[in-house]
């Protein structure tokens, strides 16, 4: 007898995704593919002081000059105090729609103010240093290092790399290390679902294993003062995002790479990027696991992002704390590092046979 079927699942997806040069002159249409017109509830604009001059008045005037009613607020830095200020303006003006204009702690800002308030969210990315820009989970900062909130995916996403382009190249460059940290993320989450049977979706893991082929095979033309690099990398970026509302959690594109990062967090708070961290964590798991970590060392600096300690200005001694300490960061995920993490003298050699010190 054949037994009942139960399974189910959800995928969210961001509906308008627009990605390329001048494209934020498409803001009207896109709020209009999201169903939200003029005349009708207010639009909120989340943005921060420079980016602000960058992109955030601009998007404001395209809209309000098709009649949308426009509120512009500056918010500094992604806290939980941001968001409720956030929050509570929208809240006060009935806003309808949350546009994130800005880096990565403004979207995120937007985000968790849009998935509170219940209305939808726009990502206008203006650097691509990392793939929070198309999750659908906000990083907040708080005492004891950032903390992950469940959010929703960007209704739709407008990277105008005419924008992002003149974002500093520093940026761009951990954007793409970010998107290769998916190669050990992914393998991570295969050793998870054979050892532990965890939930696995193929379908996500090799969308995740695409943006990060993307910036593999294309490291040797990503470069400053050209374009055609950020479109690369936001490209891939939105890949690895589509891949997490696949998996409906941030496993194709976050293991023991990035609890190594979280942990560099709590240690040696806004030393190094997200991205540059990961990415080097992402060269000694991958040794861990047996790849060929020396493809993805060499991607990483010929994309210019830090492979050693010294890059990322951070001491040996802290980094052989993080690598010892990173499987306590997300207990119960589990990854290359098991249950028991790197012994003192194991992540010591980690470092020296990997070149990271
Ligand atoms: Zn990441």
């Amino acid at each position: 007898m054949e037994a009942d079927f139960h399974k189910s699942k959800t995928m969210i997806f961001p509906r308008d995704v627009r990605v390329g040069h001048g494209v934020l002159a498409e803001l009207p249409d896109v709020l209009h593919d999201i169903g939200i017109v003029p005349g009708q509830r207010e639009v909120l604009i989340v943005t921060g002081g420079r980016t602000r001059k960058l992109a955030g008045d601009a998007a404001a005037k395209l809209l309000s000059d098709v009649g949308y009613h426009v509120e512009t607020l500056e918010v500094h830095g992604a806290t939980m105090p941001e968001v409720e200020r956030a929050i509570a303006a929208g809240r006060g003006r009935g806003s309808g729609v949350v546009l994130g204009v800005g880096g990565g702690s403004i979207v995120d800002v937007a985000k968790l103010t849009a998935f509170h308030l219940d209305v939808p969210h726009v990502s206008v990315p203006t650097n691509a240093a990392h793939d929070g820009i198309t999750s659908p989970r906000a990083s907040i900062k708080e005492d004891s290092g950032s903390a992950s909130k469940q959010a929703n995916t960007p209704h739709a996403i407008v990277a105008d790399t005419a924008i992002i382009s003149q974002a500093p190249y520093r940026m761009l460059a951990a954007g793409c290390a970010d998107a290769i940290s998916n190669s050990t993320a992914v393998l991570d989450w295969k050793l998870a679902h054979r050892l532990r049977g965890e939930e696995y979706s193929s379908f996500a893991a090799v969308m995740a294993e695409n943006a990060a082929d993307i910036i593999l095979q294309s490291a040797g033309v990503i470069r400053p003062g050209l374009e055609e690099s950020s479109w690369v990398v936001v490209k891939s970026l939105i890949v690895s995002g589509v891949s997490m509302s696949v998996a409906g959690s941030s496993r194709p594109a976050s293991g023991a790479e990035h609890m190594f990062s979280h942990t560099l967090d709590q240690l040696a708070p806004g030393t190094a990027y997200h991205g540059e961290q990961v990415g080097v964590g992402s060269i000694m798991m991958m040794y861990l696991h047996g790849g060929d970590w020396q493809a993805i060392r060499d991607a990483l600096a010929q994309v210019g992002a830090p492979t050693t300690a010294k890059g990322l200005g951070i001491t040996p001694e802290i980094m052989v704390q993080a690598l010892v300490r990173a499987h306590h960061n997300k207990p119960d995920r589990y990854t290359i590092l098991g249950d028991k993490g790197l012994s003192q003298d194991a992540a010591r050699e980690l470092l020296r046979v990997t070149g990271v010190v």
